[in-house]
């Protein structure tokens, strides 16, 4: 915490003197000053669910960008402090909560005086526990290596007492998934409470706000009857995932699984808990390992080759990947990918 109050201290400094040097937003002349004039609404997001449905519910009247670049980690991401001035000159931030972003309370303070309210889209959601946490038992801090294609590298000069931190932060939601996101009914619950972060905004738009979350609600709907139907069909569905994201599918759906990570990329598991995988492996003949879009561990890489798995990718959705962003992928499009391979996944 106290590594916390002083980065913010020097970080204010910084925004104060940056807002001297260049009269405030010269810097970044975007698309979202620019419609300014019109009145929309700005907001700014964290995970892309969140951003994909404040698009969708906020249609006209909103102008919306996540703050996470394209193919990051969206567990070790920080802000850089344009970004905290962006959010400062905004009229919203959405975020999920959980302890997905570890940054938001240093965001609160950097925010106060502004006129941009805050708010968590996990807000009375019902968080499971996560069970699987054998990674967990040692320390996560020595790898800082979990990086390959399109990992942002901005975190990887982490000093002792940002390791302090994030031990901290652990502490406190560690046991909570906060891969909410995920489950296609929470997931209706962060869409209303997204609608309800754009009434509190703009009150003048809530008919179109209340319209546009029913479609999102209804589309959410049919997502989860497809995934009900799919597993149903399924004698055994388990599966071998390169990060423990998927425990709202375990819930939801009995989609079990073996997560060779913990609830972070960044959490190695422990040699034994990394044979006892290569054991269950073995013996269910799980031929497919699931890697993710942003992050691929190392050692999910050593494992599948040890196993003689294939490599199948699945999405977590907490990001997009250029290529995605190219495809113009919406959550509903990315779940129904994870469908196909889950349908090829599981036995
Ligand atoms: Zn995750």
């Amino acid at each position: 915490m106290t590594y916390k109050r002083r980065s913010m201290a020097s970080i204010m400094l910084i925004v104060v003197l940056l807002l001297a040097a260049c009269g405030s937003n010269e810097d970044s002349s975007t698309a979202m000053e620019n419609s300014n004039s019109d009145e929309k609404l700005i907001v700014y997001t964290t995970l892309f669910p969140i951003e994909d449905f404040t698009r969708k519910i906020g249609g006209d009247h909103v102008d919306v960008e996540s703050i996470l670049p394209p193919g990051s980690d969206a567990h070790t991401y920080e802000p850089t402090t344009k970004t905290m001035v962006s959010i400062a000159e905004a009229d919203g931030f959405i975020y999920n909560g959980l302890g997905m972003e570890s940054y938001a309370e240093a965001i609160a303070d950097s925010i106060e005086g502004n006129n941009v309210i805050m708010f968590e889209a996990s807000t009375r959601i019902e968080a499971i526990e996560h069970k699987d946490n054998h990674h967990e038992e040692q320390g996560t801090s020595e790898d800082g290596e979990h990086a390959e294609e399109g990992e942002h590298h901005d975190d990887h000069e982490a000093s002792e007492e940002e390791e302090h931190a994030k031990e901290d932060e652990h502490h406190h939601h560690g046991d909570k998934d906060p891969h909410v996101w995920l489950d296609p009914v929470r997931a209706i619950a962060i869409a209303e409470n997204i609608k309800n972060a754009l009434v509190e905004l703009h009150p003048e738009a809530k008919e179109d706000f209340e319209a546009n979350f029913q479609e999102v609600k209804a589309d959410l709907k049919k997502l989860d009857n497809d995934f009900e139907s799919l597993t149903d069909s399924k004698d055994k569905p388990e599966m071998i995932v390169s990060h423990a994201a998927y425990g709202y599918w375990e819930e939801r759906y009995g989609i079990h699984q073996i997560a060779i990570s913990g609830l972070s990329p960044s959490n190695e598991p422990s040699q034994k808990a990394l044979e006892e995988i290569i054991h269950t492996a073995k013996e269910k003949n799980l031929s497919y390992v699931l890697f993710e879009q942003n992050v691929t561990p190392k050692v999910a890489k050593s494992l599948q080759k040890e196993i003689g798995a294939e490599a199948l990718r699945l999405h977590n959705l907490s990001v997009l990947t250029d290529e995605d962003i190219a495809n113009e992928e919406d959550y509903f499009s990315l779940m129904r990918n994870n469908l196909d391979t889950l349908d090829k996944a599981l036995q």
